[in-house]
């Protein structure tokens, strides 16, 4: 045989459909409906125009003045974007949100998109003689890499209203002793966990259990776990460009960490690839956290779109989760989240349907325009109609 046997057993993720086949309004993969800020375009031109010869040339392999900005940014919001106060064009962020010490770049670590970093996160801290601990509807990736790594998992079952078992998981975790990971809020049910149960977990966990805390959609509206790693030595933050900070293309992606944690997962991409941000991305980057109040605005634009539409979904008879998030997750009573997956895309508009049993009566729609999220409201209101 020619390939190897470690190959014949993986089981690769199935993203969002990215169709060619025609054009389609995509709310399918949470990706933000706004264009990266103006500041982030002329950056990345800048650069291209007057160092082409830095094209040519390694990056810095550590990114360093990225994670300058990127700390520098989540000082000045608070790690929440749409609650972050802009005033005379000075970034703040709100009571709830205000973190009790300085994010130092040292706390930070970058890679190529979050799935990447949380690949190598899977590496450093999940082992594979030890069972590790995640809900069992969350982000579809964690689970190939647990294939990919040969880590065995332990999924614990959502509660009867979808939020996390906290319970349970703390319990099969201090039974496990291999870690635990979530999305907050979570995916695809879009609910969050408040800061202050988190730290309850924690507290309660022992302290040599590593806890991952995955707040690729924190920035509409959840609560983010940064001020906790002034009490807790065992949390790895992951976050992400692609959802909040319009940046999907770009990919990246970074925790936020103690400098200690930080060091080991940079000995794992240092093992693996040790340049995962291209120049462009690294100043795309930059440009785009000097920007904080151009995203406070798009991810309060889009959780004001998001709970317009939650409304509607609600009069139009949905069952709909509570989001946090820039997605709603949905079911209606008399019809199949796949026969409504495929209505709508008949009318050129992509949402998401999963096939998973447990959870093949929803749809995730990706919260997009105004605009666009009217042309939805049209197409329900005659799906519906019948
Ligand atoms: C979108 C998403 C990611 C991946 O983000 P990238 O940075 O684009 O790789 C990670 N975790 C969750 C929960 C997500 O929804």
């Amino acid at each position: 045989m020619l390939i190897s046997n470690r190959v014949r057993q993986l089981n690769p993720y199935v993203p969002g459909e990215q169709p060619k086949d025609r054009v389609y309004i995509k709310l399918n993969a949470n990706e933000n409906p706004y264009p990266p800020s103006p500041v982030v375009q002329k950056a990345v031109i800048d650069f291209v125009q007057k160092n082409p010869e830095k094209l040519g040339l390694y990056p810095d392999p550590d990114s360093l003045e990225l994670h300058a900005a990127i700390a520098d940014m989540l000082n000045k919001s608070g790690g929440v974007l749409c609650r972050a106060r802009v005033e005379g064009g000075e970034v703040h962020p709100s009571d709830q949100d205000k973190i009790p010490f300085t994010v130092t770049p040292e706390m930070i670590y970058t890679g190529n998109g979050s799935d990447e970093v949380l690949s190598f996160v899977f590496y450093a801290f999940f082992d594979s003689s030890k069972r590790f601990v995640m809900p069992q509807f969350t982000y579809s990736f964690y689970p190939v890499y647990a294939g990919f790594y040969n880590i065995p998992m332990d999924q614990v079952p959502l509660k009867e209203d979808w939020s996390l078992d906290v319970d349970e998981m703390l319990s099969r975790a201090e039974k496990n002793q291999g870690g635990i990971i979530f999305a907050n809020p979570n995916a695809p049910t879009s609910l969050g966990l408040t800061r202050d149960q988190v730290r309850q977990m924690i507290k309660k966990a022992s302290s040599d259990e590593i806890f991952i805390v995955d707040e690729a959609y924190v920035d509409f509206g959840g609560e983010s776990c940064i001020p906790l790693l002034a009490e807790f030595k065992n949390l790895v933050i992951v976050r992400t460009f692609s959802k909040s900070l319009c940046g999907a293309g770009q990919r990246l992606g970074y925790i936020v960490a103690n400098p200690e944690l930080v060091n080991i997962v940079t000995t794992v991409k240092n093992s693996v690839n040790h340049f995962p941000l291209d120049a462009v991305a690294q100043v795309s980057g930059k440009a785009a956290c000097g920007d904080v109040a151009y995203y406070a605005e798009t991810s309060r634009k889009v959780a004001q779109v998001r709970d317009d539409f939650y409304n509607f979904l609600c009069d139009k008879g949905f069952y709909v989760l509570k989001s946090q998030t820039n997605f709603l997750f949905a079911k209606h009573p008399s019809i199949s989240g796949d026969e409504l997956y495929q209505k709508v895309k008949a009318q050129g508009l992509l949402i998401r349907h999963f096939n998973t049993p447990g959870i093949e009566d929803f749809v995730r729609i990706t919260v997009g325009t105004a605009e666009q999220m009217s042309g939805l409201k049209k197409i329900f209101e005659e799906i519906l109609r019948g």
